[in-house]
């Protein structure tokens, strides 16, 4: 038997095939979630103006200690006038303008006011509570670099950098078409042999954390004239994504239909369990992935290679699945052939992440997989991972 492809080999084929979509001008306000096509710089400095960091009053620092003589008032949105003269203070409130000659802010709770004096008893150093212009960033440098995703931070950046909009990757349009003459939505009562549809539904959550646009296409039966109308609709989308029908099976008909419909078969089947039937394609601009039909492998082939080319098509500078370092709670068997994805749930210890495999590893097992927050990463090999053991594993439903 030929050897399978490794998931390293498997994934680098994917994302060698996933590049950037072309870019469009999204507002700031509603960017959050998008990947960022070109870096987005400042329009102005920020603070755009030197800037209170307290409530109290500005002076120059040469006057101080000493009493002075409040002369205005600086208010956030409405500068003095005019700055203080020698012996002279301001009253400034916190992200107001520092008048000119003032070089220096000493903060409320530090002054003695006598009517319109003030006393200041400690001397203060020039520059003491002043933000200075350009502190944070300067006009002109970049906000958030191509290649970041926009989170909060970022929209906030943006906005105070005085960014209305920038471009972003075009948002990847997903079909999803899952396969199986079982297959009926719940709400519907089940008939001998009959299934929920569950992996559509799952994939198109799964998908759509990644900033996809997915659209689920009706359950195909398992004929080949079903088949080839909705994958030969789905191959317009940038990116088809089925469910079911790529194993060995008689009614296994979705690599024959698409190889029909012209689709290039980069590989099939990876050592990884589970999920080891898995497929991908191209054709034109599309990329093809077939997910085995139980609903665990789905999940795992989903998280290992659709959600990274989604990633990679939005232009994101680290596509590929994020594993973070965690200590294993439970031995688990590894396997000769295969890299093993455990369904786990992941938690706090006192400093670092413990893993705890759930019972229930088969691939059917879509309901115990419910309880898993996290996928624990056992290499293939022989022999087991003890309790304690230092593991990768992945977040489920990072986007
Ligand atoms: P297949 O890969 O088509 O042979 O399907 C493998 C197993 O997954 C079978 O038990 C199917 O009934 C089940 N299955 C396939 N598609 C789905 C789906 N969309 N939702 C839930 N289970 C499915
Ligand atoms: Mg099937």
């Amino acid at each position: 038997m030929e050897a399978l492809l490794t998931l390293e080999q498997a994934q680098a084929e994917v994302l060698a095939r996933a590049r950037p979509l072309e870019a469009e001008r999204v507002l700031v306000a509603g960017a959050a979630g998008r990947v960022v096509a070109e870096s987005a710089a400042a329009l102005v400095d920020l603070p755009p103006f030197a800037a209170s960091a307290m409530d109290g009053f500005a002076v120059r620092s040469d006057d101080v200690p000493g009493t002075l003589a409040i002369v205005g008032e600086s208010a956030a949105g409405r500068p003095a006038e005019s700055g203080p003269g020698a012996g002279e203070a301001v009253a400034i409130s916190t992200g107001a303008v520092v008048p000119r000659g003032a070089d220096a802010v000493v903060p409320v709770e530090d002054v003695v006011q006598i009517d319109n004096t003030i006393r200041v008893d400690t001397p203060v150093t020039p520059g003491r509570n002043v933000r200075r212009r350009g502190g944070d960033i300067a006009a002109g440098d970049v906000v958030v670099a191509a290649g970041s995703r926009v989170a909060a931070a970022q929209v906030g950046a943006l906005a105070a950098a005085g960014v209305a909009e920038l471009a972003c990757a075009r948002r990847p349009r997903v079909v999803v078409v899952a396969t199986g003459s079982e297959l009926v939505p719940p709400g519907s009562e089940l008939r001998p042999g009959q299934i929920y549809e569950a992996n559509g539904v799952m994939l198109a959550a799964a998908l759509a954390v990644t900033g996809a646009v997915v659209e689920v296409a009706p359950t195909v039966a398992d004929d080949e004239a079903a088949h080839r109308e909705a994958l030969a609709a789905g191959l317009a989308a940038d990116v088809l994504v089925t469910s079911g029908g790529v194993s060995v099976g008689t009614h296994d008909l979705v690599r024959r239909v698409e190889r029909e419909l012209e689709v290039e078969e980069i590989f099939w089947r990876v050592a990884i369990k589970p999920g080891k039937p898995v497929s991908f394609g191209v054709r034109g601009g599309t990329l093809v992935f077939g997910l085995p039909g139980n609903p665990v492998s789905a999940l795992v082939g989903c998280e290992l290679f659709v959600k990274p080319a989604l990633r990679a098509l939005q232009g994101l500078v680290d596509p590929a699945p994020r594993f973070e370092p965690g200590k294993l709670m439970s031995p688990l068997q590894r396997n000769e052939a295969r890299d093993d994805f455990v369904r786990a749930r992941s938690r706090t210890g006192t400093d670092e992440v413990l893993l705890e495999p759930l019972g229930g590893q088969e691939s059917h097992m879509i309901a115990r997989a419910a309880a898993a927050d996290a996928l624990v990463h056992v290499p293939r090999g022989r022999g087991e991972l003890g309790a304690g053991a230092a593991v990768a594993w992945l977040p489920l439903d990072t986007p």
